[in-house]
């Protein structure tokens, strides 16, 4: 016997008085009793019974019994009541079968599975059969005769034991299942959450599997796109942009899902479903998270069209003069130190212009500061047809220019100068009465063999265009600084 049992009736019932009262002073309150579903009828059973219940204790409780003097009147109770936990069913009542039917019942028909069914018959030829204890779960059998203090005790305390087990299993089971539902009902929720924040991003955002298939996109995307009735979704990259693919495209993938790199970065142009060319920055992970091996790629894209049409324009704005719309002194000086530089490495011969025009403050004066800007940009236009590819043009300030010239001779150059200085001569410009006329003085030189100051070169060429203006302006003169 178990120590949270206690034997029925005897001389210990002193001593569980003595534990009760040592427990009502810990303060512990005094449990229900468990109440036996006694089904007979027969009176004497169930004065009998009561007598015997009085004395047992199990698990701090003693027991009290539930009549019942007929199958029916038990289902009844067992309708109304579901704290009930043992049974002890008499077979034979208004028929010959009410018990074993009373169970029937129970279990089908109040679906009540936690019930223990002791079976008490009078008569041990009213055995059930076999299958009928196991389909209708009779957990236990016994004759009246059999049923002693001792042997009923025994009986009801196996089955008070499997209704505990039930009862915590069942109870385990309802929290488990709570949880469940709990834990899926929040799960669902986030997942609810990210779709509505993928779909919300004003980002193009999309997610592809491991063989390179679109699983995932949102609204920014197939804005972008034009996406409307034919879906991407189960295609690649490949078959739908063809050849707008950028080859980026696919190798940031590869580089992702191979692991050799956690996040590819990089900028693109794709077209727009108008066909405009998008500048994009890309971005890449491999999904699920970092050291995981990868099931796919979530990608976003960032446009930056604006950014770079601005950085194109500030870089136009720094390297050329606002007038005439060619390089500024600045940028004109760099991109003459790359040539002379070139031209030092290779032993290439390399030549400068520098240009005035003749009284040109006599213009200003006459006519007003637009009608000499006009004549600037005329003047500028005319020299630019020209110059070749490779020659650069640059207005160094005012009304003064250079040119360099590569893999241009002295004598080449000196060329070209008397070209610039007849077009400049030539030019007439209808912008005043009578038209307007001007002239240039020029200055040429080459890079002397070893040279690599350029600032050498433009002070040579300086000395010559100012030695052109003391001969009386309209000329070239060349200097070849040996
Ligand atoms: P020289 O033949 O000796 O070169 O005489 P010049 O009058 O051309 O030379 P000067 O240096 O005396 O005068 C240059 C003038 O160019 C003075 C300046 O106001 C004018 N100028 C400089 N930059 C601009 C410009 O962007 N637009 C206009 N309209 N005039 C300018
Ligand atoms: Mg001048
Ligand atoms: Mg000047």
């Amino acid at each position: 016997m178990n120590s949270d049992s206690s034997p029925p009736a005897g001389d210990s019932g002193k001593k569980r008085l003595n534990l009760r009262a040592a427990k009502a002073v810990d303060g512990d309150r005094d449990l229900p009793p468990w109440p036996i579903l006694v089904v007979d009828d027969d009176p004497q059973v169930h004065g009998m019974t009561a007598v015997l219940l009085r004395d047992f204790r199990f698990k701090d409780r003693g027991f009290i019994p539930v009549s019942a003097h007929s199958a029916a009147e038990a289902r009844t109770i067992l309708e109304n009541r579901s704290d009930i936990p043992v049974m002890l069913l008499d077979v034979v009542m208004e028929t010959d079968h009410a018990g074993l039917s009373l169970a029937q019942v129970v279990r089908q028909e109040l679906g009540n599975t936690r019930l223990r069914i002791i079976l008490r018959t009078g008569q041990p030829g009213e055995a059930p059969e076999r299958e009928v204890m196991l389909s209708y779960d009779i957990n236990d059998y016994r004759s009246k005769t059999e049923l002693t203090a001792q042997k009923l005790f025994t009986a009801l305390v196996g089955a008070l034991r499997s209704w505990i087990d039930i009862d915590t299993i069942e109870k385990l089971n309802a929290t488990l299942e709570a949880r469940v539902l709990e834990r899926t009902h929040a799960l669902a929720e986030a997942q609810a959450f990210s779709e509505r924040l993928v779909e919300l991003l004003p980002n193009p955002l999309w997610v592809k599997d491991l063989a390179g298939h679109y699983r995932l996109y949102n609204r920014a995307f197939r804005e972008f796109f034009g996406i409307e009735t034919q879906s991407w979704l189960g295609y690649s990259a490949e078959e739908v942009l063809g050849r707008h693919l950028p080859p980026e495209e696919l190798e940031s993938d590869c580089r992702v899902l191979e692991g050799s790199s956690r996040r590819e970065e990089f900028e693109t142009q794709i077209p727009d479903c108008s066909g405009r060319n998008r500048a994009l920055l890309v971005t890449k992970a491999a999904l699920p998270a970092d050291g995981v091996v990868p099931n796919g790629i979530i990608g976003m894209a960032i446009d930056i069209s604006e950014r770079k049409n601005l950085e194109r324009e500030l870089r136009r704005l720094a390297t050329m003069d606002p007038l005439t719309g060619i390089a500024n002194r600045r940028h004109f000086t760099a991109l003459a130190h790359q040539e002379i530089e070139r031209a030092h490495r290779y032993d290439l011969p390399l030549s400068v212009i520098m240009l005035d025009v003749d009284f040109f403050k006599t213009v200003n004066d006459s006519w007003g500061h637009a009608i000499g800007d006009e004549l600037l940009k005329a003047l500028t236009a005319t020299m630019a047809e020209q110059l070749r590819e490779v020659d650069v043009l640059g207005r160094m300030g005012g009304e003064e220019f250079a040119v360099f010239l590569p893999q241009t001779s002295l004598e080449g150059a000196t060329q070209l100068a008397e070209r610039l200085r007849t077009a400049v001569a030539a030019l007439h410009l209808p912008v005043v009465e009578g038209g307007l006329r001007t002239t240039i003085s020029l200055g040429v030189t080459t890079r002397l063999e070893g040279e690599t100051l350029f600032d050498h070169l433009l002070s040579r060429a300086d000395r010559a265009m100012y030695q052109a203006k003391q001969m009386g302006r309209n000329r070239v003169t060349a200097e070849s600084g040996q």
